[in-house]
């Protein structure tokens, strides 16, 4: 009978309990292949009479149902499973995927390595938009009107206008004029940054580099104190016993103005090719502040005094790791950039 067919299927598929995915595939093929149970007694529900039907046709389908139902549940239990002892099968000796840990680039370790050398003497860190109007990269800063630095040959103008263009910065100075705009003495901070010139771009010279520029301003600041900042500088950053030079020299903004040499990082002083067997290397500009600058920037003059200096990151970094061709700092070749230290951030 049909009927007692399905009573006694339902109490075995209640009391299946698969003990593996083997014992749930044997259940599919039992119960629910096409030549399986369940069809088959779909085909014998349809040789019963009518009267029958009626009473069976709802309890073949919850017996269908339950079939099913049944299947799906055990086969999700040992999917799992089985993904579980997959992961314990794994060789866990095998060599792991490798991956490359990235490197500072070299302008940025030496960056680094510059403003904490001025952040233990107080200096702060100052920074100033890229893109400067002609006042604060050169008229506040004493250029006169006809300097050739603000010819078309060493700026790029973004836009000219009567007075006042604006310009891609062509160095940090600008950032000296917006800090003292903004307040008054005392003074004391470094400005790091990218600095653009138009220029042709080969090993020696390119279209953009990088400054670390240097402000202290207050009451009785004179050349000593510069050239002592200065000296602690090199020591901190090539070593005891580093010797300094002052030449004299001229830019717009200082009074007066010095170039700083010191004695070759490489050969220690006996002449090599990169300080052209003069034992010497120059590493930066500076000076004694313009008066004029000050009062461009709404200081007194007669009451303040200031020192501010000014090098090229490249310059330190060719200095430090003999990097000779500028071209290098910005293709971003791995073959470079990886041969710097490697720094966890
Ligand atoms: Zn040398």
């Amino acid at each position: 009978m049909l009927q007692d067919k399905i009573a006694q299927y339902t109490k075995e598929i209640e009391q299946f309990t698969p003990a593996s995915a083997a014992d749930v595939e044997n259940f599919r093929l039992k119960f629910l292949v096409s030549k399986g149970i369940v069809k088959e007694l779909f085909e014998e529900f349809k040789t019963v009479s009518s009267e029958e039907k009626r009473v069976l046709g709802k309890v073949l389908n919850e017996f269908k149902q339950l079939a099913e139902t049944k299947f799906q549940e055990s086969q999700t239990q040992f999917a799992s499973a089985a993904k579980v002892h997959k992961r314990e099968e794994e060789d866990l000796t095998l060599p792991g995927d490798g991956f490359q840990l990235g490197s500072r680039h070299p302008l940025s370790l030496v960056r680094k390595e510059i403003v904490e050398i001025f952040k233990k003497l107080g200096f702060i860190v100052a920074e100033g938009p890229e893109i400067e109007d002609d006042w604060h990269n050169f008229s506040a800063l004493n250029f006169p009107p006809e300097h050739p630095a603000r010819d078309m040959q060493d700026t790029f103008f973004i836009k000219k206008q009567e007075g006042n263009d604006i310009a891609l910065r062509t160095h940090t100075s600008s950032v000296q004029v917006r800090l003292m705009e903004a307040g008054q003495p005392p003074f004391r901070a470094i400005m790091p940054g990218r600095v653009y010139r138009n220029e042709a771009i080969s090993a020696r010279a390119h279209c953009f580099f990088h400054q670390v520029e240097g402000l202290y301003v207050d009451e009785n600041v004179s050349f000593a104190d510069l050239k002592q900042t200065l000296f602690h500088f090199v020591q901190e950053l090539y070593g005891e016993g580093t010797k300094v030079r002052f030449r004299p020299s001229y830019f717009p903004f200082t009074e007066p103005s010095a170039e700083m040499d010191i004695s070759c990082s490489i050969c220690k002083g006996a002449g090599c090719n990169l300080c052209k067997h003069s034992g010497w290397v120059e590493i930066l500009g500076c000076g004694m502040v313009d008066p004029n600058v000050l009062e461009n920037c709404g200081i007194d003059s007669k009451k303040y005094s200031g020192f501010a200096f000014g090098m090229g990151i490249e310059r330190i970094t060719n200095l430090k790791y003999e990097i000779k061709d500028l071209r290098l700092f910005s293709e971003n070749d791995t073959r470079f950039l990886s041969q710097f230290e490697t720094e966890i951030i």
